[in-house]
């Protein structure tokens, strides 16, 4: 019986289905139009597979219509002759390759335990939930190291070794030491996809390749400096990450961080040979998370540290608190009730003491913790100050909150008179005069928290400087110039995001992804390129989705951007405007989404991953991303460090020569459309700007962090948002270039033995060894392909170096041949 699934035929194909993306199914005949095809069911999603249906419950025939799929053919299945799935470490080997080909392929890896597969240059990660110890090992590490740097004969290294993000580090280390050439690593995924954790394993692997070419361990080890340079990433989890529901230690900030090698500087420049050891680290972050600080859903907390330290020894908090005893959770609004009290298994009380420990690594110690202690105090301090009418004179407003309030003052070191003034008042500037406003008890408690907004904020820039200041090479080495270093940087940075609502963080991430997608087309289309003329074949132009448009549409010279920055210094600018000016000016773009359906304060975007529907409200205020100039001048009297001189202070690095802080500053000063200059916008672009241009000096590779279900469970794989993750992630799309002119391709020993059952000329017994393959593939494909020359004569196929390409429908014409042969 053909429907019990016992034989093998040539029909096995994918259909689509709208709840799991796509389905194995068996071809049983098809029209012009139609097909009719049988499909397997099996138990639940997890066990889906294309198993010869040998796991299958019962078939069910259906009919598909075959204008839904691409070029009207059902997409195959890459099965050997029972039916079962043909699995590949390259995806760019599976002879059909589509979006159902990778799906399954990754699918039925990541239950075999290989979380990890490649697509040409790219590592696609799964996250596996779970270590694989055996993956991680000194061994595995030293065996990466040595086949991709030292030993890279003719033939590719990577074909001898399973895919692994070692070889994404491990090459880029190669690209550093041999080549001389600065190098990117781009891990991108959605939250709780294992990009930081991807970034660390890597980062670890490249602090151990500390080989000279022989192999030898260099010198001293993991030295001082590659300590402090590992031991910052949990710092900055620390003050930087917190639990949300799809991942109890989510970054909440992007993250670049570039890893310092020392070259031999006595060498004239060109000709410097890298000694490439690890001589220091330098980071950047991006758009920390604001609202978090302040409030956070039910099922999520606020940052780490918070925790940490109401988590820490009574005697120590005694101390921060300035005598304050029996400080908990529940002292807090801005903490209020969490049930989580542990992190990845170690508690928050631990986990302070090992932050104690990581701020002693980068000189954070006496003095300097105590004032960062403080500080973060003044921020919860802040969350519980309340307000309410003096006297019934709802026009104005006092604190309410006496001894919550004394504390703060006592903690943050200003006479409580002057800063109760402060943020009850806002001193106005009209006309030349100068007066004070009242604020009403709910105004009074937005700047109250918008203060301890700003406080949090700045002290993680202060953390990030004195990190940098710590790890840092040209610290380090004294007299040492930046370009006596070469760098291999990592970027973990929030991938596409659409949810049901979406602000002002989204818009600025998509974005993000828009920069970084722009790139990675241009980067991969090169590939392509490099691939082809390696094997020798003439190129035609190749089309791709490019997203200039996206681009333009946010960052142009009248777009959104502009607008919310032109809106942002208009007197009576508010949201609405702004939504109906950008959306008015935009018209024309075909990346804006036309929806009369939208609200006031709605605009949509079609963005390369998808439509994105943004929600406008409150954009003027966070892109102004200041707070009332009587707060900065109150912070200025704090007897603590951080506050008093730190609020302005944006810059990554206390290098003040040529750092961003001077760019910052120097800008008000620039051209006159300048007042909107310090908008959140205008930070963010600049910092992305400078990010690409970096980018674009070094050579990048990218790894694509999956989250293969949302359940945070081993083993299993939701198909749908699978997809779309690949989807976002340009892993289809990058396939679509790469087989835009020839969409299959086989390499010579393959189509032979795949075909040689279809070769007419057979006695072809040589020696083995012997055989050219590539001249076998010629001779084959001339002649079982002749029947689909087009009207020119012009072959279906093209033999290049080591693979043979086909044109659409060759590779499916050899393998009905081949069916029939059997
Ligand atoms: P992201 O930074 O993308 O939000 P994380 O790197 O924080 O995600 O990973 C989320 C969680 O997934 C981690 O806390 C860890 O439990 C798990 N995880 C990620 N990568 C791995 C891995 N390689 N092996 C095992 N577990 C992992
Ligand atoms: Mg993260």
């Amino acid at each position: 019986g053909k429907d019990g699934g016992s034989a093998a035929t040539s029909n096995n194909v994918y259909v689509k289905d709208k709840d799991l993306a796509w389905l194995p199914a068996r071809l049983k005949s098809q029209t012009d139009k139609e097909a009719v095809v049988s499909i397997p069911t099996y138990d639940d999603e997890a066990a889906i597979a294309n198993d010869g249906g040998k796991n299958a419950n019962k078939w069910t025939d259906k009919v598909v219509k075959l204008k839904e799929y691409e070029g009207g053919t059902l997409p195959m299945a890459n099965v050997d002759k029972a039916g079962v799935l043909t699995l590949k470490e390259d995806m760019v080997d599976l002879p059909f390759l589509h979006e159902a080909a990778i799906l399954y392929n990754l699918k039925e890896r990541h239950r075999q335990g290989f979380p990890y597969t490649r697509t040409g240059d790219i590592v696609i990660a799964i996250n596996p939930y779970q270590w694989l110890t055996h993956l991680y090992t000194d061994k595995m590490q030293d065996q990466y190291a040595n086949k991709m740097v030292w030993k890279a004969g003719d033939s590719d290294p990577r074909k001898e070794l399973e895919p692994h993000i070692y070889e994404t580090s491990a090459l880029s280390y190669k690209g550093l030491a041999v080549d001389d050439c600065n190098q990117s690593i781009l891990v991108s995924g959605e939250s709780g996809a294992g990009k930081t954790e991807t970034v660390k394993i890597c980062m670890n692997h490249m602090a151990s390749v500390q080989k000279g070419p022989t192999g030898e361990k260099g010198g001293d080890g993991l030295n001082e400096v590659v300590k402090r340079v590992v031991e910052s990433n949990p710092l900055l989890e620390a003050f930087g990450n917190a639990k949300t529901r799809r991942n109890d230690n989510s970054s909440r900030f992007g993250k670049y961080i570039m890893l310092q090698f020392d070259r031999d500087a006595n060498v004239a420049p060109g000709q410097r040979v890298p000694h490439c050891k690890i001589a220091g680290s330098k980071c950047e972050v991006y758009l920390l998370e604001k609202s978090r600080i302040m409030t956070h859903d039910e099922s999520e907390r606020t940052y780490h540290i918070f925790y940490q330290m109401i988590a820490a020894k009574e005697a120590d908090k005694v101390k921060i608190w300035k005598g304050l005893k029996g400080t908990t959770n529940a002292s807090f609004k801005v903490i209020g009730h969490t049930d989580t009290t542990s992190i990845e298994g170690k508690s928050d009380g631990d986990h302070f003491y090992e932050t104690v420990e990581g701020l002693a690594k980068v000189g954070v110690t006496g003095d300097s913790l105590m004032t960062l202690w403080r500080a973060i105090a003044c921020v919860l301090q802040l969350g519980n100050i309340t307000f309410g009418p003096p006297g019934g004179d709802t026009e104005k407003s006092c604190v309410t909150s006496k001894s919550e309030f004394d504390s703060l003052a006592e903690l943050i070191g200003i006479n409580p008179t002057e800063l109760e003034k402060a943020l009850v008042e806002r001193t106005m500037n009209a006309r030349g005069e100068v007066f004070k406003v009242p604020l009403k008890p709910d105004a009074a408690k937005d700047s109250c928290e918008a203060f301890g907004k700003e406080i949090y904020s700045k002290i993680f820039l202060w953390l990030v400087r004195e990190i940098n200041d710590a790890t840092m090479a040209e610290k380090n080495y004294k007299g040492a110039r930046k370009s006596d270093f070469c760098t291999i940087g990592l970027l973990d940075i929030f991938g596409f995001e659409s949810f049901p609502v979406n602000g002002f963080e989204q818009l600025a991430i998509n974005y993000a992804n828009e920069k970084l997608q722009q790139k990675f087309t241009k980067d991969i289309f090169k590939a392509v390129q490099e691939e082809y003329k390696f094997e020798g074949i003439a190129l035609d132009d190749i089309l791709y989705d490019d997203n200039s448009d996206v681009l333009d549409l946010i960052e142009g010279r009248t777009g959104l951007l502009a607008m919310l920055n032109e809106e942002c210094v208009r007197p009576k600018g508010s949201d609405k405007e702004f939504v109906y000016k950008a959306c008015n000016t935009n018209k024309t773009s075909p990346c804006l989404v036309q929806d009369r359906l939208l609200g006031p304060l709605d605009f949509g975007i079609h963005h390369y991953a998808g439509k994105v529907v943004y929600h406008a409200n409150g954009f003027l205020q966070v892109n102004q991303d200041t707070i009332a100039p009587d707060l900065i001048e109150i912070a200025k009297q704090s007897s603590n460090d951080i506050i008093a001189n730190h609020m302005q202070n944006d810059s990554m690095t206390k290098d003040d020569g040529n750092g961003d802080a001077a760019a910052v500053r120097a800008g008000p000063k620039r051209g006159k459309s300048n007042m909107a200059s310090d908008t959140l916008w205008n930070k963010f672009k600049n910092q992305l700007t400078s990010l690409m241009k970096q980018l674009n000096e070094t050579q990048s590779r990218y790894i694509r962090c999956i989250k293969p279900n949302p359940i945070k469970k081993p083993n299993i794989m939701y198909h749908m948002t699978t997809v779309e993750q690949l989807r976002c992630a340009g892993v289809v799309a990058a396939v679509t270039i790469s087989r835009s002119a020839f969409p299959n391709r086989l390499d010579h020993r393959a189509c032979v033995e795949r075909f040689k059952v279809i070769n007419k000329t057979k006695g072809n017994k040589k020696d083995k060894s012997k055989v050219d393959y590539k001249d076998e593939v010629t001779k084959l494909l001339t002649a079982a392909l002749t029947p689909l020359q087009d009207e020119t004569g012009k072959p279906a196929f093209v033999v290049g170096k080591t693979r043979a390409y086909f044109k659409t429908g060759a590779l499916e014409f050899l393998e009905g041949k081949r069916m029939e042969a059997w």
